[in-house]
């Protein structure tokens, strides 16, 4: 169906007595209707994505979530939740127009348990500073998304985001415990709790993380802890055959290593980055660099990892093992890693990220495959990413091509890219979730069976469809 169409039968506008309803609910400062403030709303990370929203309001409790959402349901509006932005397939952009309801401003850390090894939090905690808060008392958050200065952990629950210490430490998933949430009916539950273990009927907190904002919004965090390393080195260590530092990855994870990150970056992506920051990195001629991290609570143990790890990459054919110890230089190398994706919009400002995910042990087959699909294609594509997951970032540049050249490339070259993942046994996202831009392509990964359970389970939730539409469902 023609999506202004569909809109239009089950949406409608929202009015000046909407409007004015709204500043009853949050106060006349946070409802945002003017035109500047609007398009800050309008996009979240995603290249080339936008749709302004009617309304923007900031809430600053579950009560006015709640009593939001039963406007927005009296109205027939749609409700988009907002974290920081900072998603990269549109979860947050309101392409249905409606409200976006930011959680900018529930950004307090209510609670650190170190008894129970816990923390309480509201969504709108940017996820660097919970990191922060919780080491300078000795305790541990690991999940840690490259974009983790900027985006929050409301957001981070709503995608399940990962992050480079996911190869040994697990994603937000594996580490939130207790969820606070309001339903798109007005309802607050509260599910689970600072419990280890909870075996009390279904897990509405593991249905809810990972739901892109279309099951309920998101109020209060429990997340589980875990007491601080206390020995942290980086190893950034340079290639010169690209397939050879692919090949590396797959042997550490063979040999029984499971180092804390195991990033892997191209060349193209860390000339990049030079370009942005102005900064040099070593060995910027090499094919490709890994980065390793390992962590642990004796320097023996660390070295002896540290050892075993770096004859493996000379075997393979590194050319240098450099060591980061100290905090500094680690934050240096990290830097780098972290700025890659806005180096690459730099480099091309109109650019295509997927995000496939295969077994561990499939990551150099992966690799291989995109690299020929470049050739094949005659297209620049850059690799980065969390290869220790079998995770990678694969950007395709669009330089040069003309538009209807990109415009013809990107449908095609996209499923390409899929089914490569999916015939090793991959699926079409390992972190950044369908959201608006991958919502077509979900039967390829999907069957009918499981795509209408889950439409079912959204019905269950929200059966005006009022919050975050054109969202995951093809
Ligand atoms: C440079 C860069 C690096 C990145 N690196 C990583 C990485 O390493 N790992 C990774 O997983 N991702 C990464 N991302 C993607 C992104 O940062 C994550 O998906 C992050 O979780 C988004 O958080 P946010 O607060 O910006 O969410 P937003 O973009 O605001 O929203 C994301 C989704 O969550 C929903 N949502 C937000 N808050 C709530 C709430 N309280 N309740 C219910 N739903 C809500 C929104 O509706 C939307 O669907 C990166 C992005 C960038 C730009």
């Amino acid at each position: 169906m023609d999506l202004d169409l569909e809109r239009k039968e089950m949406y409608r506008p929202v009015t000046t007595q909407i409007v004015e309803a709204l500043c009853q609910i949050v106060g006349q400062g946070d409802v945002l209707v003017d035109r500047e403030a609007l398009e800050a709303y309008s996009h979240d990370e995603t290249v080339g994505l936008r749709a302004e929203p009617e309304v923007v309001v900031r809430v600053t409790s579950a009560a006015q979530v709640s009593q939001v959402f039963k406007l927005a349901q009296a109205q027939r509006i749609p409700v988009t939740p907002r974290g920081a932005g900072y998603g990269l397939s549109g979860g947050a952009v309101p392409v249905q127009g409606g409200i976006v309801l930011s959680t900018e401003k529930m950004n307090r850390i209510l609670e650190i348990d170190p008894q129970n090894l816990m923390v309480t939090v509201e969504p709108g905690v940017i996820t660097g500073d919970l990191h922060r808060a919780v080491e300078a008392e000795g305790l541990f958050y690991p999940p840690d998304p490259a974009s983790l200065d900027s985006c929050t952990i409301g957001g981070n629950v709503a995608e399940g985001a990962g992050g480079p210490r996911a190869v040994k430490y697990g994603t937000t998933r594996d580490y939130v415990c207790g969820l606070e949430a309001v339903l798109p009916s007005g309802e607050i539950i509260s599910s689970g709790g600072k419990l280890v273990k909870n075996a009390t009927g279904y897990s509405l907190v593991q249905l809810l993380v990972g739901s892109e904002g279309t099951l309920a919004v998101v109020t209060k965090i429990i997340l589980r802890l875990l007491p601080l390393p206390k020995v942290q080195v980086d190893l950034l260590v340079p290639f010169d055959d690209f397939q050879a530092a692919a090949d590396t990855v797959s042997d550490i994870i063979g040999h029984r290593i499971l180092p804390t990150a195991l990033e892997f970056m191209e060349q193209d992506s860390i000339l990049a980055v030079e370009r942005l920051l102005g900064k040099e990195v070593p060995y910027d001629d090499a094919a490709a660099h890994l980065l390793i991290q390992l962590d642990g609570n004796t320097p023996a143990a660390v070295d002896a990892d540290m050892e075993l790890v770096g004859d493996l990459c000379l075997g393979h054919g590194a050319r240098d093992v450099l060591v980061a110890k100290d905090r500094p230089t680690r934050e240096r190398l990290w830097e780098a890693r972290r700025m890659i994706i806005e180096a690459l919009n730099h480099e091309s400002p109109v650019n295509h990220m997927e995000d496939v995910v295969v077994p561990r042990a499939a990551i150099h087959h992966l690799l291989r495959g995109i690299k020929a699909i470049g050739r094949d294609r005659g297209v620049r594509i850059v690799n980065f990413g969390h290869a220790g997951d079998g995770n990678v970032h694969i950007n395709v540049l669009k330089d040069d091509l003309s538009g209807e050249e990109w415009a013809a490339l990107v449908p095609g070259i996209t499923e390409e890219i899929y089914r490569l993942a999916l015939s090793l046994g991959g699926t079409i996202t390992g972190e950044h979730g369908i959201g608006a831009t991958r919502r077509q392509y979900l039967p390829m990964a999907l069957d009918g069976v499981q795509i209408e359970l889950m439409r079912h389970i959204r019905d269950l939730f929200d059966p005006n469809r009022i919050l975050n539409p054109g969202k995951i469902f093809p």
